[in-house]
């Protein structure tokens, strides 16, 4: 790659960064920023799902192919679907072609709703784990998500199934861009599908990587998610879209930072013969103080981290 494309790429993602300048188009509800030529993502809040964001916490990928449009992770529900594509329609009159769903997550794939509704039908893509664990738990996540939202935040939000198409080690192709596909199962989630564009220098990491905001951890596994993100900080890429867009440096490198401080930290609180009671000042959080969620979140996730740890550590596997 060039040194101009790289400074533009650069120039390009500061811009988004700072101050959320629309390079593009608005939506009704959506607006997406461009990082690269053809490559937007939408404006969502860097935060957890609640009421008062309606859930709208996912940047959606949008990539203009020249040959269709592919979209990742369309969002929470069909009002955000519907204005998403308000917002592509404006870009480009080209079909969305390809969905992808990351993950699991409700917050991530309930939007396939209003994308189904197009014709011709876009195809919904997934891997074989993440579509079966879409087939097993969509359901229940949606009537949760109805709880916490509200039902009108959830209008016309129905359950729609990828197809399990995406292999890990395989390919993408979306026009002239090849997309790698990764499946890292036991990480974020059960199961997070990554795909990387290198052309592009381009890595879309699902709800691998945070930004200044404290991981969520629920469904994770600690030691898997650390393996995850030290393979894609491998990788040459100058744009991440995770739970957030940036460089690797402001999403990857941090989220793998706090994830190392929690095992490190509780790994030597084992070491010493310490109990759950001083789990927490075992970690070294400093660091991660001002994160988004961090007096929430942080206590839930040392408290799941100590127990993978100490289950590890009884087995005699090392927690480096
Ligand atoms: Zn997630």
């Amino acid at each position: 790659m060039s040194i101009t494309r790289r400074g533009f790429l650069g120039a390009s993602l500061a811009a988004a960064m700072d101050g959320w300048q629309p390079a593009a188009a608005a939506g009704a509800r959506v607006t997406l920023d461009q990082l690269q030529p053809g490559v937007y993502v939408a404006r969502a809040h860097n935060a957890e799902v609640a009421r008062a964001n309606a859930g709208e916490v996912v940047p959606t990928l949008v990539h203009v192919t020249g040959a269709g449009v592919l979209v990742v992770d369309p969002g929470p529900q069909a009002a955000w679907g519907g204005a998403l594509l308000g917002a592509i329609r404006a870009l480009t009159p080209q079909p969305v072609r390809w969905v992808v769903n990351t993950h699991a997550h409700p917050e991530n794939v309930l939007a396939n709703a209003a994308l189904a509704r197009l014709r011709p039908r876009p195809v919904f893509l997934a891997s074989a784990a993440t579509a079966a664990l879409m087939r097993q738990r969509c359901a229940d996540c949606l009537a949760r998500l109805q709880a916490q939202l509200g039902r009108a935040a959830m209008r016309g939000t129905t359950i729609v199934l990828p197809e399990p198409a995406l292999q890990a080690g395989g390919w993408l192709h979306t026009g002239a861009t090849a997309w790698q596909v990764q499946v890292h199962d036991n990480a974020h989630s059960a199961s997070d599908t990554v795909l990387y564009a290198p052309q592009l220098r381009l890595l879309c990491a699902g709800g691998l990587a945070y930004q200044e905001r404290v991981p969520e951890m629920q469904e994770a596994s600690l030691q898997g998610w650390r393996q995850a993100l030290r393979q894609l900080a491998a990788l040459p890429a100058d744009t991440v879209v995770a739970t957030a867009p940036g460089t690797p440096a402001q999403t990857l490198v941090p989220t793998l930072a706090y994830l190392d401080a929690l095992a490190s930290g509780i790994g030597a609180a084992l070491a010493a013969g310490c109990d759950a009671s001083h789990a927490i000042d075992a970690v070294a959080a400093a660091p991660f103080r001002r994160w988004r969620h961090f007096h929430a979140r942080h206590p839930l996730n040392v408290q799941r981290a100590w127990r993978q740890l100490e289950d590890l550590w009884m087995q005699g596997e090392p927690l480096a």
